[in-house]
């Protein structure tokens, strides 16, 4: 079975490496530099395949600056955003001042913090209005755990997370899905290539049912949880898998790198 190829294809891969509260923003700038310095050093063709990184709050206006000047072809985003625009919210971040820092992607119902801050479904939904609102892409994460999985299967939980999200979206919008089994986050257990499939062809069908055909055709769906340079080209050799959201891996530049270049590993 072929790698996807990218545009051609339709839906260009998509490598997101979610750094979590790591790399402060001294060193989320020499991350980017080596990451920038390595794929240019392998002749890495960002039209085929879009790379994002999603540094902290505090790392994104170093990153911004680094990019634009050195005109880079890494994209980046923020971790979460805050349901409402502006007030008296302390602590919170509002999709415009990401906007401001000419975001374009925006995690938003990482299991961290659905499990940590208690996001509720309807939590979730409000972020992914609001980043929609600021003109920012959700990269709308959704996953199941393994009491879930023992008890509904793979499908049930992910595709209620991702209907609840989307409830109220207008037909078209532009997101991005994520499907993170809970248990395989961290663990070094990744789910098989076809189980990521199996409920990536479910979300679809959410995506296609919530926004329109067209929009579930063009919405590309990652996969995450224990992803790493040995195991991404299976994932990606599925044909609704569209990319990775990476955790640990994306914390080192040699591993990261590799990730993105999945399509080396299976020599096209
Ligand atoms: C994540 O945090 O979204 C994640 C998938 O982590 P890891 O790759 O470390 O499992």
């Amino acid at each position: 079975m072929a790698v996807k190829t990218g545009s051609a294809g339709g839906r260009v891969p998509f490598i997101a490496g979610n750094w979590k509260m790591n790399l402060d923003h001294l060193q989320s700038i020499a991350f980017v530099q080596k990451l920038a310095w390595s794929l240019k050093d392998a002749r890495f063709d960002f039209s085929e395949v879009e790379v994002a990184v999603f540094p902290p709050f505090t790392d994104l206006r170093s990153v911004q600056t680094l990019i634009a000047a050195d005109k880079l072809q890494l994209k980046y985003g923020a971790q979460d955003l805050s349901t409402h625009d502006s007030g008296a919210y302390t602590g919170e971040i509002s999709g415009a001042f990401l906007k401001a820092l000419d975001c374009e992607y925006v995690i938003i119902g990482h299991s961290e913090r659905r499990t940590l801050h208690n996001e509720t479904d309807g939590v979730v939904a409000a972020k992914v209005a609001a980043a929609l609102k600021h003109g920012l892409v959700p990269v709308i994460c959704v996953g199941e755990t393994a009491d879930d999985l023992a008890e509904h299967g793979p499908s049930a939980v992910p595709v209620a997370q991702l209907t609840a999200a989307l409830a109220g979206v207008a037909q078209g919008a532009n997101v991005v899905v994520a499907y993170e089994p809970v248990w395989a986050i961290g663990s070094g257990q990744a789910a098989t290539p076809e189980q990521a499939e199996q409920v990536a062809v479910a979300l679809r069908a959410v995506v296609s049912s919530a926004l329109g055909d067209e929009a579930g055709a063009a919405t590309r769906i990652l996969y995450g949880g224990s992803v790493n340079s040995s195991n991404i080209a299976g994932f990606l050799r599925q044909p609704n898998v569209d990319g990775a959201l990476v955790g640990g891996a994306s914390l080192d530049v040699a591993e990261f790198s590799s990730i993105s270049r999945f399509k080396s590993h299976v020599g096209i």
